[in-house]
């Protein structure tokens, strides 16, 4: 689960991350209020599920697509001021004034940038925060590295661009420690790296503490990622983070029902959020044409290439885990003909834990409970497959069989371009 800036620089704050003051606002004029309050001179930051904001470009739902496309295929069209002709959704105001304008401009448009994908998104809260004079910009992030099977702090002194760019560019400009999950974060950490990207004294006190907040955040909210880019040396000799970023794993969700009510279902996938509603926990949403219904991800990985091999695209990730409740497989074909660009579904399954006749019974149950007017491919194979068997035969639906996972896949495709 993806937080906005406004959530997750609240929760650096609160583990002792030094952040500016402010607030996010839904109007111009508490966009204005905020700013009077703050005293003036503020920033007004568009709020979305996306980086790249600065750079990013407000538009009309209708102009997203062309934008992305300028965007991402002239580098030159992807640069961002705060303030002045070539200004995204992260704006300087020097007065009230300026920041109802600056809130009004961004409010309600669609904001493009090289992560949002061409649809952009639509942009309901800013974020309104005293102004920084920034000095150096720096970069610093914590992830949990799994062939770790630690947390890892990551940081640069090339701060304020994509880390993904410095990487490509300049590896060695990104100092990595990590941290034992035994010991915790000891003070070496933060002294090392703030030596690391060249910070001293007074600076790199604050520093060390700004690093072992992130830390904290990570680990206090069961974080997969927290980021802070740029984390900022101001003019005046103060280390403050000056944008957040954190993704809370989704597995860890059920210990922080207070973390619930920050999740902002507008901007997640209307059919990811239904499937979870149907407990169907693994359903992602993709580009192509062929429904998947699959158990286990491993053999979702391989149906999906398969898929890929036998020149189709699949329409979804779906792994419906372990089932012995035909109405599971129901929801997992209900969720997936809820997408229109489903021309025909795969069902694969490898009946283990699960039993094939269960998977059967609820592919048979979705026929009579909804109307498929989509071809459905079944390959079934495994732990009471022959019960299966008859009661696909018995049940007189139009199933497609298929008894190996590429014939099922040819099958599928086939289907779904006559389909379409
Ligand atoms: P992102 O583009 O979505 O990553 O949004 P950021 O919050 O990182 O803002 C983009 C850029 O705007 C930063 O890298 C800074 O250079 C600039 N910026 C953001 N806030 C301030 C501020 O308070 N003062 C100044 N001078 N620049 C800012
Ligand atoms: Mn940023």
């Amino acid at each position: 689960m993806k937080l906005h800036e406004y959530q997750a620089r609240d929760l650096l704050a609160q583990n002792g991350v030094a952040t500016t003051r402010g607030r996010v606002a839904s109007t111009p004029a508490e966009a204005r209020a905020i700013a009077t309050e703050l005293g003036g001179k503020v920033v007004v930051k568009a709020q979305i599920h996306a980086g790249g904001r600065g750079k990013g470009r407000l538009v009309a739902e209708n102009e997203t697509a062309a934008m992305f496309q300028k965007l991402t295929t002239d580098p030159a069209n992807h640069s961002g001021q705060v303030k002045g002709e070539r200004v995204g959704g992260v704006r300087l105001a020097d007065t009230p004034e300026e920041a109802e304008q600056a809130a009004a401009a961004i409010l309600g448009k669609h904001l493009v940038s090289i992560q949002t994908g061409p649809e952009g998104k639509l942009v309901k809260h800013v974020l309104v925060a005293e102004q920084t004079d920034i000095a150096k910009e720096y970069y610093l992030a914590a992830i949990i590295d799994g062939m770790q099977g630690s947390a890892l702090i990551m940081a640069s002194a090339e701060g304020g661009q994509e880390i993904e760019v410095v990487a490509h560019n300049n590896p060695d400009a990104i100092v990595r420690v990590p941290v034992n999950p035994t010991a915790g974060f000891e003070p070496y950490v933060g002294r090392l790296l703030a030596a690391r990207l060249g910070f001293a004294g007074t600076q790199a006190d604050q520093f060390a503490k700004v690093a072992e907040g992130l830390y904290k955040t990570l680990m206090a909210t069961d974080a997969s990622l927290v980021e802070i880019n740029p984390l900022a040396l101001t003019a005046d000799g103060r280390v403050v983070a000056v944008d957040a970023k954190l993704t809370i794993d989704d597995n860890a969700l059920f210990r922080h029902k207070d973390l619930e009510a920050l999740r902002d279902k507008d901007e997640e996938d209307p059919l990811e959020i239904k499937a979870q509603e149907l407990g169907v926990a693994n359903f992602i949403k993709l580009d192509g044409n062929i429904g998947c219904v699959v158990n286990g991800a491993g053999l979702a990985m391989a149906t999906m290439d398969t898929i890929k091999l036998a020149g189709g695209e699949p329409a979804n990730f779906l792994d419906i885990g372990t089932v012995n409740d035909p109405q599971r497989v129901v929801s997992a074909l209900q969720v997936i003909l809820e997408d229109p660009s489903v021309k025909a579904i795969l069902v694969n399954i490898f009946g283990g834990m699960a039993r094939v006749d269960i998977i059967a019974q609820g592919v048979i149950d979705a026929h009579r409970q909804m109307k498929i007017d989509v071809p459905v491919v079944m390959r079934l194979i495994g732990t009471n497959l022959a019960e299966g068997e008859k009661l696909v035969e018995e049940s007189g639906l139009p199933l497609i069989r298929a008894s190996g996972l590429f014939e099922a896949a040819k099958k599928a495709v086939e289907a779904a371009a006559s389909a379409a």
